[in-house]
């Protein structure tokens, strides 16, 4: 399955990684042409504000908004889960704009940078998944017909499923495991519910 990974900035070598090793196809996305033919796009963590810039700059930020409307899948990492909310707390930098979550940046601050948690992940089965959190956002809220997929221990939201769109503040492709990813596969031809 050719699965398109956003290469403008930030873990989308990692991303890829996780596809080969999973079986997938990865297809580095940097411009619109790079769309055709891909069944589904993982947009990586990195810096927000850059990656959308850099969709601007690409002329490619009209082209995933419009195929988001048409149904095709996308997995936000982090970053990439900013850049799908509808709402960030009013902060000023171009979005795709599609989930209907509202996210906070940064949501951890200085003290908690980056850390690790296990996590349980009821989507994924009864094994705990390693979390690891760097600079990481959170959902805050979320909308009708959004489903929260897994939680911190205090119960705060790191991940989301609404239709065809799955996000996690936390970054899957930074371990060796590759549940999250096998998981979005199954979104991509049908199979996860
Ligand atoms: N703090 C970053 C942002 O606001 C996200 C961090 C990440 O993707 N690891 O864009």
């Amino acid at each position: 399955m050719r699965v398109g990974v956003l290469a403008l900035q930030g873990s989308f070598a990692e991303h890829a990684e996780t596809l080969r090793a999973i079986g997938a196809s990865p297809v580095l996305v940097r411009l619109p042409e790079h769309m055709e033919g891909i069944a589904g796009l993982i947009i990586p963590g990195g810096e927000s504000t850059t990656i959308g810039k850099l969709l601007v700059n690409a002329g490619l930020l009209g082209p995933l908004r419009a195929a988001v409307k048409n149904g095709m899948p996308v997995y936000g990492t982090c970053a990439g889960m900013i850049l799908l909310a509808r709402d960030i707390g009013g902060l000023d930098q171009p979005l795709i704009g599609a989930m209907d979550i509202t996210v906070k940046r940064n949501a951890f601050g200085r003290q908690l940078d980056s850390f690790e948690e296990s996590l349980s992940v009821p989507f994924l089965g009864p094994e705990p998944f390693r979390g690891v959190f760097i600079r990481a956002p959170l959902i805050e809220k979320t909308g009708i017909g959004v489903s929260v997929l897994a939680t911190l221990a205090d119960g705060r939201v790191v991940a989301a499923r609404q239709g065809t769109l799955l996000a996690t503040a936390f970054h899957p492709e930074l371990t060796d495991d590759g549940r999250v990813h096998r998981y979005f596969l199954g979104m991509m031809d049908g199979r996860a519910a």
